[in-house]
């Protein structure tokens, strides 16, 4: 369990395609160990593992700080309706923009002992699994911003939300 340095925007690895993963290995559970460490130590919603710059397509959400998910090799196989807010991104740290996703999107993905699983979810959780379904193809949320990237106010404490 450790926390890892999460890359930030204008490092190659988060532009790059991400390989699926074919096995679940000792070193992989490690890996996503410390991305939930290091996602929860950031106060982030989401983290992808090509965010540690680990070019493998895996991705952790957790957008209650009690539901967990891990999801391998996901994929969106159903959306639904429209919305619109702002999104924000652990390696584009202090910035917020408005990015316009599915209202309700439904995945598949193997979970940590490569059984598939189904995940729907709507507002938040829904931004998180497009959000970070991108990162594994190379797609920061910058290049979708509807209008202009905004500085985040920040608050007086370490409280930021929506970071993911
Ligand atoms: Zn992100």
């Amino acid at each position: 369990m450790a926390i890892r340095n999460v890359r930030k925007l204008g490092d190659e690895t988060l532009e790059t395609v991400c390989r699926p993963v074919k096995k679940m290995t000792d070193h992989l559970n490690e890996l996503i160990d410390d991305m939930f460490d290091t996602m929860y130590d950031a106060n982030g919603v989401g983290l992808a593992a090509p965010q540690v710059g680990v070019l493998r397509r895996i991705v952790v959400i957790d957008v209650t700080g009690e539901d967990p998910y891990v999801l391998i090799n996901p994929e969106i196989i159903e959306t639904e309706g429209e919305q619109e807010n702002y999104e924000g991104c652990l390696s584009v740290p202090g910035k917020m923009g408005i990015v316009k996703r599915p209202a309700r999107v439904k995945a598949k993905a193997l979970d940590r002992n490569m059984e598939e699983f189904t995940l729907e979810g709507e507002e938040l959780l829904a931004r998180a699994i497009c959000h970070e379904l991108d990162h594994l193809d190379g797609v920061m949320y910058t290049t979708k911003v509807e209008g202009d990237l905004e500085d985040v106010n920040p608050p007086a404490d370490d409280d930021e939300e929506d970071e993911d």
